[in-house]
């Protein structure tokens, strides 16, 4: 092949894979013009995701409030993916069996849990019997059966436990060369060092001697350091109190969470040790006490945690606009809160506030807002020159009613009424029963 001929075949290449590229849905178009849950009938034409913000622009709400279908989490799946999370091979073939009345007595599950593998010759049966047990000590209600409030529910969890812009480049907004590869290097690491998914199993109790101290000389008691040793000490010997059967007992292990005996299914993360498990109930960040979706847990200094706090432990910002991890030196830190560099603007207009004056919104989040829009949005009205009260001058309120300090005078007299007393006729504040008397005239 000549030189020319090959640049022709690699530049066909390279447009082949352009139009594949944009064969995938643009992140902001997945379930645009889902209506808000919140804000119902307010979100006027639906999801409509701002650019970087991950909110909709019609109502500010996440696009997590909005009313979401399966297919427009599509991309949790992709990053799934990058972190090698399981999908056990039985999810189409498991079909949960419900002794609930009012539901239909088998139902298909959008997610089953991966079982702990063995050698068993009755393999299937054993994961189908541990996934049933499972579900049933999780609750019906937390089950995702298809189509079902949990399953949406479960969606919802992964993208706030797993936040897609944390692991794929292609979900963040325009990164550098440098945070691109900032970002692989956290990736990587975080997939090497911290990543794990829970298995499933049913504990099986073992027998031990009834008096092991006399019987085993040095009785060690089956737990790995971590535990509340005391907690277990202690259940240990009100089990033996207890002693019915002649001279062996089943003892099980604690949970990790609650330290209460795990006698039914239980989730065991690998990365925290060989006996490390939990209740299925109990799989649950430490930090935010979510229930791990899927299992998917990060661990960090000997406890289980979702990826979104995962991030806050290692000390790795995150921009409160975007919600994207700061991979940069250089960041703005304002009210609290940090941003990147880029980012930091009026939450409502997007004009660049760095070097500007601006004022925070009254939310949880502080949203800083030109002054422009604090005046449009924000802003009191004076009831008494009926201007707008700027954010930079100062005010009076009595509940609803507002008053530039300069305009807060007495109705009749014209008195200044600031650190004296008052009384409010009609909304309006007046010095003395005199002056309500002769306005009333
Ligand atoms: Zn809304
Ligand atoms: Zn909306
Ligand atoms: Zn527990
Ligand atoms: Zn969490
Ligand atoms: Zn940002
Ligand atoms: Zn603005
Ligand atoms: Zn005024
Ligand atoms: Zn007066």
């Amino acid at each position: 092949m000549d030189q020319t001929a090959f640049q022709a075949v690699s530049k066909l290449e390279l447009k082949l894979e352009q139009n594949r590229k944009q064969k995938k849905k643009l992140k902001h178009e997945l379930g645009a013009g889902r209506p808000c849950l919140i804000c119902k009938e307010k979100c006027v034409g639906g999801l409509n995701l701002h650019f970087w913000r991950k909110i909709c622009i019609n109502c500010k709400c996440r696009k997590e409030n909005h009313d979401l279908r399966p297919e427009d989490y599509d991309e949790q799946l992709e990053v799934f993916e990058i972190l090698g999370v399981k999908i056990p091979d039985h999810k189409n073939l498991f079909k949960y069996s419900t002794k609930n009345q009012k539901i239909p007595t088998t139902q298909q599950v959008d997610w089953v849990p991966p079982v702990l593998s063995t050698n068993d010759d009755n393999a299937s049966k054993r994961v189908e019997k541990v996934t049933q047990q499972y579900f049933e000590d999780l609750g019906e209600e937390a089950i995702p059966f298809k189509d079902s409030e949990a399953a949406i529910k479960r969606k919802e969890l992964a993208s706030m436990q797993i936040p897609p812009h944390d692991f794929a480049p292609e979900k963040c907004d325009n990164l550098s060369e440098f945070e691109a590869q900032q970002l692989k290097k956290y990736v990587d690491n975080v997939k090497k060092n911290y990543f794990g998914q829970g298995q499933v199993d049913i504990a099986e109790p073992k027998a031990v001697s009834k008096n092991p101290f006399k019987a085993q000389g040095n009785f060690v008691p089956p737990y790995r350091a971590g535990h509340d040793l005391n907690a277990i000490n202690n259940n240990l010997a009100n089990n033996m109190q207890n002693l019915t059967i002649d001279d062996t007992q089943l003892i099980t292990l604690p949970c990790r969470a609650c330290v209460e005996p795990i006698t039914s299914a239980y989730v065991k993360a690998e990365r925290l040790g060989k006996d490390a498990q939990w209740h299925p109930k109990c799989f649950k960040c430490k930090k935010c006490s979510q229930l791990l979706v899927d299992l998917i847990y990060f661990h960090f200094d000997n406890e289980i945690y979702c990826g979104r706090d995962l991030a806050e432990l290692m000390k790795i910002p995150r921009c409160a606009a975007c919600d994207e991890l700061i991979l940069v030196p250089e960041y703005t830190f304002a009210d609290e809160r940090n941003y990147h560099i880029k980012h930091f603007c009026c939450f409502h207009c997007d004009v660049q506030l760095a070097g500007q004056q601006y004022v925070s919104d009254d939310t949880p989040n502080n949203n800083p807002v030109c002054l422009k829009c604090y005046d449009h949005y924000y802003a009191n009205v004076c009831s008494c020159c009926t201007k707008i009260i700027a954010p930079t001058e100062q005010g009076v309120s009595l509940k609803d009613i507002h008053f530039h300090m300069n305009c807060f005078n007495c109705g009749y007299c014209q008195k200044k009424l600031i650190g004296g007393r008052f009384c409010l006729r009609d909304r309006i504040p007046f010095c003395s029963a005199a002056c309500v008397n002769s306005a009333n005239m």
